[in-house]
């Protein structure tokens, strides 16, 4: 399992996956995609994110390594940067998943607020920090979970983002949804 570690929740996602039997390893190169299984993209700051992305020139090996059928989850910057296209304060983004997501879309007087999510993962608590809201998911994007009526846990193929931050809670469905994508080694 790797997290790139550029900028933001890098060491909560570390701790989840410790809780769940999995080694994380810190992306800072595309070195250390080799052997990986799966890929967190964390939240943060995703301008921060992804002017570290192109320093680090990351951009074509986060695709290359989406291609190759191994799972990406992506929370709130982190499902900015998997985003087809980003709107508010854009962002260069990886489009590796089918919606238009938009930044800080729940303005300035609600930075921060929970609530339990609707659909497959019922009862599920969402924390959201700045969150962005994704709208117009594509015909094959899979909404796994909404708030108030907004897509907040998608999928397409391989590829899982969320608009909150599910790093934050004991409840670790989400990261559990990751490593059940990890193609089975023949
Ligand atoms: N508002 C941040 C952004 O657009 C995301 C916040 C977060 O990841 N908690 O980059």
């Amino acid at each position: 399992m790797g997290i790139v570690a550029i900028q933001g929740d890098v060491e909560a996602h570390a701790a989840v996956l410790a809780r769940l039997g999995a080694e994380a390893v810190r992306v800072r190169c595309e070195k250390d995609l080799d052997g990986l299984s799966a890929l967190i993209l964390p939240g943060g700051e995703s301008t921060t994110i992804s002017k570290g992305l192109e320093r680090l020139r990351l951009y074509e090996p986060l695709r290359g390594f989406a291609r190759s059928g191994r799972p990406i989850l992506g929370t709130c910057a982190g499902a900015v940067l998997l985003a087809r296209e980003v709107e508010n304060h854009p962002v260069p983004s990886l489009g590796l998943i089918d919606v238009v997501a938009v930044r800080n879309a729940y303005g300035t007087q609600v930075d921060s607020f929970s609530a339990d999510a609707e659909g497959d993962f019922e009862g599920l608590r969402c924390v959201f920090i700045r969150a962005p809201r994704l709208r117009r998911p594509g015909p094959d994007v899979q909404v796994r979970a909404r708030v108030d009526g907004w897509p907040v846990f998608v999928e397409q193929g391989a590829v899982l983002a969320t608009t909150f931050h599910p790093e934050l809670t004991g409840d670790s469905r989400v990261h559990e949804r990751l490593l059940a994508l990890v193609p089975a080694v023949p």
